[in-house]
């Protein structure tokens, strides 16, 4: 164990095990179940339960968000996932676009997804495999003029591997979790560079999606505990299978974890219910996780702004990374559940609180003001690193803090603390970059930010929160606000830390 980690460790300690869980009650009425596919577009009522109250208004300023509804069925043996889609696409950009795109991730995730009966409007076309197949170019003809909608209809199919593969293992099924990563056809982010389609580099996260809004029905055995992002507003059973239907948006995507071994215990927090599952015999771990995200949302809440939705999940999944961040929900290594146990030579419980804290984080800097996670992924890495310092801060104090800013150290030390830039696309960093420079050097630059911003810093990193909510940030629109609020040049700090020189 790390020396850095001592500090942390004694906190924890002294922090005992979650108390004043409560078993999770299904706190949604089971209203008529509702057919995605039969819903109108423009309707808003099903997201509206799932938005605290402050935050409902948002749901009319979106008018041109793209809609999905999808039909999903998971079958009893967990291989091929059988899919209908329609979107409902707005062309919110200035130009004419004569083609969209759907990623297909699962291709490039160890499994294999394939769309068929696509069609524009009612009428067939004829799309096109690009980039490893992970994006499908529909083409749209006549072009879609700005301020037009379309509507994209389609099948799709996903086999669902058993090896723990491509992208951290967030995909498959694996010691009886099926984990559902980025599953289903999604439109990406057009922007200056135009559809942001490349090949998903092999660290980077690949989700860069504008808010959008999510009317999922899955139907799956019924003995399947089905968790996912957003809240459920609708459910069936029917012998040994269950239709259950959720909803969420504003959101940059939807997630599903699904287990029939899975418990869990609940919290509120504000008007927040926390959900934290955990496998059977796990009920510690899953404590700890709900105690953990429970302190990371009031520190989080308090800090930048309320947490937006109604219902937040943390769901423990087996995976090659420590942790991801999905909208309403994060999913958690499995090996950190384990209280009694190492993961990566750290204490089990140590190493879930940082996860925790990070992944909670995500949900302001990623999920409520994206950013594209491929091009410019420091600034929802180094923020979601730097905000877990304050989250210690809050939680443990002065000293919590000091000791998980230790562990920023150890990252970048693992490239010898080399001057890297922090601003680069994740496919410019090897695998030990990334982590090293990303996820260390870069809280250091944030931290360092503060200091020179003085007074100013704290206001600026909320404005930078509430001016960009369900926006886009960018390092450009960071620096010019940075500047605003503290009054100052800060171009020298960036060129030395953020931009390639
Ligand atoms: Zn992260």
């Amino acid at each position: 164990m790390s020396k850095l980690f001592t500090w942390v460790l004694l906190m924890a300690a002294l922090a005992g095990i979650a108390t004043g869980c409560v078993p999770s009650f299904s706190n949604t009425p089971a209203p008529t179940p509702a057919n995605p596919l039969d819903s109108a577009w423009d309707d808003r009522a099903p997201f509206r339960a799932g938005l605290i109250p402050a935050e409902q208004g948002v749901l009319g300023q979106l008018p041109g968000a793209t809609v999905y509804h999808i039909d999903l069925q998971i079958p009893n043996d967990f291989q091929v996932l059988q899919g209908r889609e329609e979107v409902h696409y707005t062309n919110r950009e200035d130009v004419a676009l004569d083609k969209v795109y759907l990623r297909l991730f699962a291709n490039t995730a160890g499994g294999k997804s394939a769309v068929s009966a696509l069609q524009v409007d009612g009428q067939d076309v004829e799309p096109a495999y690009e980039f490893q197949d992970s994006a499908l170019r529909v083409p749209l003809s006549p072009a879609l003029p700005p301020g037009e909608s379309t509507i994209i209809t389609m099948d799709f199919a996903v086999t669902v591997p058993r090896e723990m593969g491509g992208n951290y293992g967030l995909f498959g099924y694996f010691d009886d979790v099926l984990v559902l990563d980025e599953f289903y056809p999604v439109i990406p982010v057009y922007d200056g560079e135009g559809w942001n389609v490349e090949t998903p580099p092999p660290n980077a996260d690949v989700p860069y999606f504008d808010a959008s809004l999510y009317l999922v029905r899955v139907t799956a055995p019924a003995e399947l505990i089905v968790v996912a992002s957003g809240i459920e507003v609708g459910r069936a059973n029917q012998g040994d299978t269950q239709e259950v239907t959720f909803a969420i948006g504003p959101a940059r995507g939807f997630y599903i974890a699904a287990s029939a071994k899975y418990t869990v215990v609940s919290q509120k927090v504000g008007e927040t219910t926390i959900n934290s599952y955990a496998i059977q015999g796990r009920e510690d771990g899953a404590k700890a996780a709900l105690q953990y995200a429970a302190g990371a949302v009031k520190s989080f809440s308090t800090r930048f702004g309320t947490y937006p939705y109604t219902e937040f999940d943390v769901v423990s999944t087996p995976m090659q990374a420590l942790g991801m961040e999905y909208p309403g929900i994060v999913a958690i290594t499995s090996d950190e559940y384990d209280l009694n146990g190492n993961v990566r030579g750290v204490p089990a419980r140590i190493m879930m609180e940082g996860t925790v804290a990070h992944e909670v984080g995500h949900q302001w800097f990623y999920n409520v003001v994206g950013n594209d996670q491929l091009d410019e992924p420091w600034l929802d890495e180094a923020l979601a690193q730097y905000v877990t310092g304050l989250y210690y801060r809050d939680t443990g104090g002065e000293p919590a803090y000091q000791g998980y800013r230790g562990s920023w150290y150890d990252r970048w030390d693992r490239v010898n603390s080399k001057a890297i830039p922090i601003g680069l696309p994740a496919r410019a960093y090897t695998g030990q970059e990334y982590g090293a420079i990303v996820y260390g050097r870069g809280p250091i630059f944030v931290e360092t930010l503060a200091k020179q911003m003085g007074d100013s810093f704290d206001p600026f990193l909320r404005d930078y929160y509430q001016s960009n909510q369900w926006n886009i940030g960018t390092t450009a629109t960071f620096k010019q606000l940075a500047e605003q609020h503290c009054q100052c040049d800060l171009a020298p700090l960036f060129k030395e830390w953020v931009y390639e020189r």
